[in-house]
Order: structure tokens, then C-alpha cells, then sequence
């Protein structure tokens, strides 16, 4: 491997990226100073064109994407998105558009918003659906905002939001900020909500439990009818962590479960590749009872076209500039309508078998903490590869070495030594072949040379950052 230099170590004095001939015309004073050339850097570097393009061709082939191979990060749902899709998004009349024109001039767009929000109707089976929010985790917040408006208008506030203790960190945080105390809920041995716990601590302090459906276990809440009964009984409402949808979407539906309300991820199941900071998209679906509180602007249609309702006095208000990432939502239609019902549910069903079947292939040789049958995800744990010395981040650098990206590592937190794996439905069984076999290899390598795994890996550019320091003290 060559360990390839910073561009500042490949300067030399006078290096140029290209020369001129001879001017042959009056020299024009002050062009240059116009443009945006830095003075400022001491040492800029000082090279020959080649040497930039290969300089930073070799840094993008040490880079991995999901063009190269597959990511299995649980709860991540990092397929590979159809390009079709991003040819879509960029449609001068799609990119280009100006977010104050006219609404005479955006009545496509409008149609695209409006059109998405009734799709993911279908898919939630709830009834209205603000595309605003712009990631899962503000989704959450906006759908806390909206049971707590509900509930505040019919005079009964209330101060508490269930949380298993299987859920995502922001689940717990979206409810902080929106002003609740969080109580957690123990999982069963089946991995989860145990009904009897749920009995016992909803009372009428309880503003609403917030579950996450299949869970981050990956498995699906058999109960889900009986805990939403339950905590509707009591006075509370339902919020569901959808993030996951990848694995119900067109074989189930939330709202038929007795969910209130749902964030989905866009920029997971719907087609926005992420991983890289954004721009993503977090729509909240809600049953009747919420609609009012949406947030502003709301799409409407009437027969004169599309339009923006602000005039909604119960609402909680703008979340964010303008009418969220439409970009990402062009890009999730394009995708709902090139798979049609049918193939929304392929989705899911083979989103659910190839994680079946990576969880089958490597069971006894990598520790499952619970036997339930998983969804889309399955969680293991490094327990068998202890005994070595081995844990889940030697098991997950030593990947590297075999060309695959890393597994989410040490969530959920319920499960100690956690390698959380999900493949999804977009990886051939010869890329799930490849996987498993690079992780049965890595099983025996833990017996017989755990210490080839410790200081794994062997063969990138970079061995084991101090990932605190990188994200506490950056040199940039
Ligand atoms: C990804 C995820 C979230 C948060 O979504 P962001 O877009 O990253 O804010 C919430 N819950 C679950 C289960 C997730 O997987």
C-alpha cells in the first residue's frame, strides 16, 4: 500500500499547473486580483496539474462507497440508491427552482410534494403528513410537539414519555427537548416491550410511549396492537419510530397498529443516499387527531392547483425554512412510483430475508443474545470471541482487511459487545456470501491469531484513529 503524502509534502518552489506562451496582446491589470485566489495560506502548495489529479484520484479510490460494496450498518439502512433517482432530483426545473417563486410558477413541484405526502399515507395507513422535518431525529421532536399540543388543548398535559430501553439515543433526547421526563421500559427475554412492565407504569402522568417498530434488536413488536390498545386506554398516545419502515413497508401498516404518529427516514428507506451530513428528510405521519397541529405551510389542492395553507391556528408552527429538503422528496417519489405497490413490499420482504439469512449462516459462530426471529437487522455480540481476547471492534476493523465496511458496533446498548448488522434488500446472496465468509474467517482467526484481529486493520491507510481526540480537538 502506498501511503499516499499530503499535498503540501508533494509542493516544490515554483511548480505550476500550467504555463502560457508569451502574452501577444496588452497586458489588462487587476483581473486576476478579482478573483478568488488566497493569500492568506503560508506554504501553499505549489504543484503540477498531474500531480493534483492523481493526488486526489488516489485519495477518492481510498475512500469506500456503496458503488464499491455493501455497508452493513444496522439501523443505518444504507442500500444503494437507483441513479435513476438522482437524475431526477437534478431536472433543472427540480434543482433549479427558486424557493420564494411564485406559486404559479412551482405548481410541479407542489404536485410532487403533494403527491409524496399522499403516498406515504398509503404506506403509514395514517392521514396527513408534513414532508418539513429534515431528518429522523427532528421528525421525532415534531411529533413530541404534536401529542404535547394535543394533549395540552384537551387540558391534560402530562409530564412522562416511555421509552424501551432498546431505543435509538434520540428517541429519548426528542422527547427531553420537547420538555418530558423519559422513563425507560425493560425489554423481555424476547427482546421486547414487556407488556406487563407497560401495565404497571402507564398511568395518567404518561403523555405517550414511544416505540420503535421492529425494534433495534430487529425484532418486530408482536404486541404492538395490545401496547397501543393498552396505551390509549389510559389517555396516552402512540409514537412510532419509523426509521426502520425498510422492513414493513407494503406488507404492514403503523396506522393499522394503533399508531398516532410516525417519523420515517427518507434518506433511509426512500432512496437519499446518506452518511455524509445531509441533506436528508424526516416526515412525520399522524392520525386524524394531529392534523391540526401540523406544522406550517401546509400543500393544499383545490381545483385552481396546489397551494400553501398557513392559515391553521392550532398549529405548532414553522419547523424550518421554506417546505423541507424537496429535493430528497423528488427523489423518494421517483422511487415509490418506479417500484409501484408490488414492489415496495419486495422491499421489505427481501430487506427481511437477506438479513435472515446472514443471521442463520453465522449463528454459533457469533453469540445472539436473543433467539427471536429478526426482521431487517440482527444483533450480534462478540461473547464467543471474548474468551480470545477478541471484542467487537477488533471483529469490525479486522473487516476492513477483507474489504467490507464495518458493522454498527456497541448499539443497541442492551446488548453488551453489540455487532448490529443490516444488509438490506439491495445486496446480491453473492455479496451476502462474501460478507459471511469474511466473518467466518474472522471467527477462526479470533482462535487461532487473536492478535492478528487486535491490531487490525492491516491494509488501509490508516490503522485505529483516537476517534475521541479526532472529534474533540480536530486539526484541520
Ligand atoms: C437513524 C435513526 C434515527 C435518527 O434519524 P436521523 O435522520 O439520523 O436523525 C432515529 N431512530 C432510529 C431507529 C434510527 O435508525
Amino acid at each position: 500500500m502506498i501511503r499516499e503524502p499530503l499535498i503540501f509534502e508533494l509542493s516544490g518552489t515554483g511548480k505550476k499547473a500550467f504555463k502560457l506562451p508569451q502574452l501577444d496582446v496588452p497586458k489588462q491589470e487587476g483581473l486576476l486580483e478579482s478573483l478568488p485566489v488566497r493569500q492568506d495560506v503560508e506554504g501553499f502548495p505549489e504543484v503540477s496539474e498531474i500531480e493534483v489529479a492523481r493526488h486526489f484520484t488516489r485519495l477518492s479510490q481510498a475512500n469506500y462507497c456503496i458503488d464499491i460494496g455493501m455497508y452493513p450498518l444496522g439501523s443505518c439502512t444504507m442500500k444503494y440508491n437507483p441513479k435513476v433517482n438522482e437524475k431526477i432530483a437534478a431536472l433543472p426545473g427540480l434543482a433549479g427552482v427558486h424557493p420564494a417563486a411564485a406559486v404559479e410558477l412551482i405548481q410541479g413541484n407542489l404536485a410532487i410534494i403533494h403527491d409524496l405526502e399522499d403516498s406515504l399515507k398509503d404506506i403509514t395507513g395514517l392521514d396527513a403528513v408534513s414532508l418539513q422535518p429534515s431528518a429522523g431525529a427532528q421528525g421525532e421532536l415534531v411529533g413530541m410537539m404534536l401529542i404535547r399540543a394535543c394533549l395540552e388543548e384537551r387540558g391534560d398535559p402530562r409530564k412522562v414519555v416511555l421509552i424501551p430501553d432498546s431505543a435509538h439515543g434520540t428517541n429519548p433526547s426528542s422527547a427531553h427537548i420537547c420538555g418530558y421526563q423519559v422513563q425507560e421500559i425493560k425489554s423481555n427475554e424476547a427482546g421486547t416491550v414487556d407488556l406487563e412492565d407497560l401495565d404497571r407504569v402507564m398511568n395518567e402522568d404518561v403523555a405517550a410511549l414511544m416505540v420503535t417498530n421492529p425494534n433495534t434488536l430487529g425484532v418486530f413488536e408482536r404486541d404492538i396492537c395490545r401496547i397501543t390498545e393498552l396505551v390509549h386506554s389510559r389517555g396516552g398516545l402512540v409514537y412510532m419510530d419509523g426509521a426502520n419502515m425498510n422492513a414493513l413497508m407494503g406488507v404492514c401498516r403503523p396506522g393499522d397498529m394503533g399508531v398516532d404518529v410516525i417519523h420515517l427516514n427518507l434518506h433511509k428507506t426512500f432512496s437519499t443516499p446518506h452518511g455524509g451530513g445531509g441533506p436528508g428528510s424526516g416526515p412525520v405521519a399522524v392520525k386524524a387527531l394531529l392534523e391540526p397541529y401540523l406544522p406550517v405551510p401546509v400543500i393544499t389542492k383545490h381545483e385552481s392547483g396546489y397551494g400553501f395553507d398557513f392559515d391553521r391556528p392550532k398549529t405548532i408552527g414553522r419547523v424550518r425554512a421554506f417546505y423541507g429538503n424537496f429535493l430528497v422528496a423528488a427523489k423518494a417519489l421517483a422511487y415509490i412510483l418506479t417500484l409501484g405497490p408490488e414492489g415496495i413490499k419486495e422491499v421489505a420482504e427481501i430487506a427481511v430475508l437477506n438479513s435472515t439469512y446472514i443471521r442463520k449462516r453465522l449463528e454459533g459462530e457469533y453469540h445472539l443474545q436473543y433467539e427471536t426471529p429478526t426482521m431487517h437487522e440482527c444483533v450480534f455480540s462478540d461473547k464467543l470471541q471474548k474468551p480470545h481476547g477478541v471484542q467487537n471492534i477488533d471483529i469490525a476493523k479486522r473487516l476492513i482487511d477483507y474489504d467490507v465496511h464495518p458493522p454498527t458496533m456497541s448499539f443497541p446498548l442492551i446488548v453488551p459487545g453489540a455487532l448490529m448488522i443490516e444488509p438490506t434488500e439491495t445486496e446480491s446472496k453473492e455479496d451476502l456470501d462474501r460478507f459471511i465468509e469474511a466473518m467466518l474467517s474472522i471467527s477462526r482467526e479470533a482462535r487461532e491469531n487473536p492478535e492478528l484481529l487486535k491490531e487490525a486493520p492491516h491494509g488501509s491507510y490508516v490503522r485505529r484513529l483516537d476517534e475521541t481526540t479526532a472529534a474533540r480537538n480536530p486539526i484541520l
